[in-house]
């Protein structure tokens, strides 16, 4: 028997560009007879809260989100309800899966059939472009849910959806092998903390840049070879060459969603290095020394979330322990104030979401 889906139920709401979050305990829950072929409905149990939410429902970035706007993408929950007339769907209700930024995409262009799905001009965008996962039941896309592995808990499982599945993909692709030296400039942060882990398994060194000491005491107790207080250190391009035997980084993989960042990424990069740029300022410019960029051969590569491979990835390997989500477990009802922890700098690590019982 097909579970009973609740008419209304409690959602965060974007009411208009830029406006204070709303909860609201009446908003519409789309019934199974609403549904499209392709969609799925989902009952959430958790959803992690990522920098990205915070830049769309402040509206600073130079894409728009829609509006009315239910944010959040890393949600994991179970399948409720199939559209009708959906062919050959991947998932059947009582799965379990997860919600990640992109929700859905055509599958059959270029892009999708390159593994670029994320670049797929009709990408569909959980939280930005379609409602997302700070709400309990979120209408999503059974070719693009991920299935969550057995017996791997929901709520450390949430993270990884995005920023796990992120980085994993970014280090990945920043031309390094094992033994290299990568820096990860907002390491104590969501994407930052995953990185690190992912960077470890990858058999990196990992200079981890952040501030504060609770961010530094988490970096070192998550495998961080090194760490640099970026507000505390004079010189951070001499004190990277200091730890590198003078030599420089192999690759910088940027996670502050400020541009300060980026700076002097391509000074600290040794000869035929990487900066893999993950972090998403909306409105700065990626400022580089073009001589210095073709005389020591740097490659300068942006990085968008990852496919559907790359989830399935990042999550078995969490799923192995290899890598842990650090989390504090809050309240749909708390997402203001988790803004407000992240805009002032002070979450170390996710906040994950429990949804109302
Ligand atoms: P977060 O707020 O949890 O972490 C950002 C960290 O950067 C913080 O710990 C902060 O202290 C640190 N920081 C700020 N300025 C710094 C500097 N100059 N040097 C070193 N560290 C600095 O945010 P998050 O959820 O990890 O997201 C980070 C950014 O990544 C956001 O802009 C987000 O939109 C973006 N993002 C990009 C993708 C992608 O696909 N490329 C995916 C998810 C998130
Ligand atoms: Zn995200």
């Amino acid at each position: 028997m097909s579970p009973t889906i609740p008419k209304t139920q409690t959602a965060a709401v974007v009411p208009s560009s830029g406006a204070a979050i709303e909860i609201r305990n009446e908003h519409p829950v789309t019934q199974q007879d609403q549904l499209a072929p392709g969609e799925c409905l989902i009952k959430l149990s958790c959803t992690g809260v990522c920098h990205t939410d915070l830049h769309a429902a402040l509206d600073d970035w130079p894409l728009p989100a829609k509006t009315p706007l239910v944010g959040g993408h890393e949600g994991v929950g179970e399948v409720v309800a199939i559209g009708n007339n959906t062919s050959h769907s991947p998932v059947k209700i009582g799965d379990r899966v997860g919600i990640k930024w992109l929700a859905d995409s055509c599958l059959g262009c270029e892009q999708c059939r390159k593994g670029r799905e994320q670049n797929c001009l009709e990408a569909k965008l959980s939280g930005f472009t379609v409602d997302g996962t700070f709400q309990q039941y979120v209408v999503s896309y059974v070719n693009h849910v991920t299935p969550i592995p057995e017996g791997f808990d929901s709520n450390a499982a949430a993270s990884i959806l995005c920023a796990g599945v992120t980085v994993y993909r970014a280090i990945k692709h920043s031309q390094t092998t094992p033994g290299d030296w990568i820096v990860l400039p907002g390491a104590g942060g969501g994407l930052g903390h995953l990185a690190i882990q992912y960077a470890k398994v990858a058999g990196l060194q990992v200079i981890a840049v952040d501030t504060g000491a609770e961010k530094k005491k988490l970096c070192l107790e998550l495998g961080a070879d090194k760490w640099i207080d970026f507000q505390e250190t004079k010189d951070i391009v001499e004190e990277i060459k200091a730890l590198t035997d003078g030599l420089g980084a192999h690759s910088a993989l940027v996670t502050a969603a400020s541009s300060s960042g980026y700076k002097q990424a391509i000074e600290y990069l040794r000869g035929g290095g990487t900066l893999m740029a993950v972090g998403l300022p909306g409105r700065a410019s990626l400022e580089a020394s073009i001589f210095f960029t073709v005389f020591k051969s740097i490659s300068i590569l942006g990085s968008y979330v990852g496919n559907r491979q790359d989830a399935m990835e990042a999550l078995a390997i969490a799923a192995r322990g290899e890598v842990k989500c650090n989390y504090e477990l809050q309240h749909l009802n708390d997402l203001s104030s988790v803004y407000e922890g992240m805009t002032s700098g002070h979450v170390a690590g996710r906040i994950v979401l429990e949804m109302p019982k």
